[in-house]
């Protein structure tokens, strides 16, 4: 826990500060109060005897009730300061959190898995926050109250202590128990919350699907498999500590009955006859105040005790919660930024990739092998191949996605590793495979990541038009027409025009289309690729695509099969040379069109 100490900001040590002292304030004028209860004990049985002084009964009322007053104010005071404390450090951790999870590369994210990334930064601050605030206070104040009421009352009849020191035994060893049964399932709950959110991401996400396939049954006994886990163990907290509350009641009103009982003894023993009338009722009258007192002080360490109790539900979650968060917070992203300076680069839309291997789990299955490629400025380059055969993991090699282990790839003449992720990024305007929309407008999903003020609206009309999204002119708001989260008010097609006109809006230096064209009908696909063609005749172009007419006309065609490169050359060399390439081919022309 206190490595998350660093993120509480100074003014809210000078909060924490202030706060403890109001809860020892309050915890000092609580156990006043019964003094001025024993006072006002003794003149109501003096009243037996002789006639009261009554000013004297007015003013310890009144400075009973000041104390009352006083500790709620202070009481509310100090809420006040713990929940802006707390508050505040939960929204630093979450900040924290998020921007940590920014830096991570594909791999560190596979790792904690995407459904455990969010409960992180969402359950577990919560109980970051709930143990800030709440435990926080019950910290200072159980013990302060345990220690300082024991204190008070270990003068008065060794017979009420011995009685209040049994309940307190009893109270503790319930508790014990009930925190050894209850620790290890804190842990599993909160690792199954991040399982039963992975479960209902994946059954919301993929509604459509399940629907048509009617695996809703099937679906739902996975999810209720998980549900019922943490059922289980939620049961059996629940009903544990759900135990301590009546064991608590008995014990308090067993303590009461046994205070009166042993008071009752010790007042039997004060004998009273006509000589010592007065002195004896006096006494007697004074042990009832005594016991009343004892009795206010009794509840208070016992009501200590129950605080102490909340501190050991909520701190064991919290440890949790904690190492949770630690674990996020402490990793190191997998793919940082190189030192070169940028402007040193001379050289524009080159790649070159080195024998190069790569795996996505550093073990022996390769999905790339010895690729050596060589990407030249303003060239046109085609990778075709089987799905699966490595097209998309060779494009975001280049983008540093993932780091390769064996083998060198080097963009304008510098190892991407040496770059500033920002700089080597930037060279590149990639179109992924699958059209990622966001939630927002048709304009902010094109001009993505830059401000409103600086958008060229001429530039997006044109992309627009470049990338044949004459679907967005129909629309009532055009380019300011709303966009759902992931694009999901829009059919493949456009969804992956929308995707194009983004890239070619970011206009670098190299563009990539990864199967961009597949989701395209034949014609809007030529169209775009002319117009493409005539826009971006001095660009590097990467285009990966299925179909051999997309790619007939590249300057350059790859041809990769199983995570190597089978062949490179132009189509009529292929056709001659490259017997995969042959094979695509026939499966897609005539031999007419051969
Ligand atoms: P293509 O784009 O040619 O269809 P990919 O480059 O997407 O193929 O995938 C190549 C191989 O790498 C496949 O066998 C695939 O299973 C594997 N692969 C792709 N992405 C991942 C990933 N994120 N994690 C693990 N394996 C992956
Ligand atoms: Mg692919």
């Amino acid at each position: 826990m206190h490595k998350l100490v660093k993120y509480i900001r100074k003014i809210d040590y000078l909060f924490l500060l202030i706060s403890v002292g109001l809860i020892v304030l309050q915890v000092y004028l609580e156990l006043k109060i019964p003094e001025y209860t024993t006072e006002l004990t003794k003149f109501a049985t003096s009243t037996l005897t002789t006639s009261s002084d009554l000013p004297e009964v007015y003013k310890n009322g009144g400075l009973m009730l000041a104390c009352a007053v006083s500790s709620m104010i202070a009481g509310i005071i100090t809420s006040f300061f713990i929940s802006t404390f707390s508050s505040n450090l939960s929204r630093k951790i979450r900040d924290e959190l998020y921007k940590k999870i920014l830096t991570f590369s594909n791999k560190d994210i596979h790792r904690f898995h995407t459904a455990s990334l969010i409960t992180r930064t969402t359950n577990d601050v919560v109980q970051i926050q709930n143990f800030a605030s709440m435990g926080v206070q019950l910290l200072i104040k159980a013990p302060t109250m345990a220690i300082w009421g024991i204190c008070k009352i270990s003068a008065t009849k060794l017979s009420w202590t011995m009685a209040a020191l049994i309940a307190v035994c009893i109270i503790v060893i319930a508790v014990t128990i009930a925190v050894i049964v209850c620790l290890p399932r804190f842990k599993k709950i909160q690792k199954l919350t991040d399982s039963l959110n992975a479960q209902a991401r994946e059954n919301i996400t993929g509604v459509r699907v399940i629907r048509a396939f009617n695996a809703e049954k099937y679906q739902d006994v996975k999810y209720e498999k998980i549900n019922k886990d943490i059922t289980d163990n939620n049961m059996v907290t629940s009903k544990t500590m759900g135990l301590i509350s009546p064991i608590m009641s008995f014990v308090m009103n067993g303590l009461i009955l046994a205070i009166y009982w042993l008071g009752v003894v010790i007042i039997n023993d004060i004998k009273v006859d006509n000589q010592n009338m007065m002195q004896a009722m006096i006494e007697r009258g004074e042990i009832v105040a005594n016991m009343i007192a004892f009795t206010s002080y009794a509840m208070q360490i016992i009501m200590a005790f129950i605080m102490l109790i909340m501190i050991f539900i909520i701190l064991p979650r919290t440890i949790v919660s904690t190492k949770r968060i630690n674990e996020v917070l402490d990793t190191k992203p997998s793919i940082v930024d190189g030192n070169l300076n940028d402007e040193k680069v001379t050289e524009q839309g080159v790649v070159s990739l080195k024998n190069v291997s790569f795996s996505y789990y550093d073990d022996e299955h390769y999905a790339l092998k010895d690729i050596n490629l060589d990407i030249n400025k303003g060239e046109t380059v085609a990778i075709i191949g089987p799905t699966g055969c490595g097209k998309s993991t060779l494009v975001n090699l280049m983008m540093r996605f993932y780091d390769i282990s064996i083998g060198e790839i080097d963009v304008d003449g510098h190892n991407v590793k040496d770059y500033k992720l920002n700089d080597l990024r930037k060279r590149f305007s990639l179109a992924t495979q699958k059209a990622m929309l966001f939630k927002g407008t048709i304009k902010d999903n094109i001009a993505l990541g830059v401000d409103e003020k600086d958008i060229d609206e001429n530039k997006i009309n044109e992309v627009l038009d470049i990338a044949s999204c004459e679907f967005v002119n129909n629309l009532e708001k055009k380019e300011n027409s709303e966009v759902s989260q992931g694009g999901s008010n829009y059919s493949g097609g456009q969804k992956q025009r929308i995707s194009i006109a983004r890239t070619l809006y970011k206009d670098s230096e190299i563009m990539i289309f990864d199967d961009t064209f597949s989701a395209l009908d034949y014609k809007t696909d030529f169209n775009v690729r002319k117009k493409i063609k005539e826009n971006l005749k001095d660009k590097t172009v990467i285009i990966i695509a299925q179909r051999i007419g997309t790619i007939k006309n590249a300057d350059k065609i790859v041809v990769m099969e199983d995570g190597h490169i089978d062949a490179i050359g132009t189509h009529e060399q292929l056709l001659k040379e490259s017997k995969v390439y042959q094979e695509i081919a026939l499966s897609q022309l005539s031999k007419e069109e051969l």
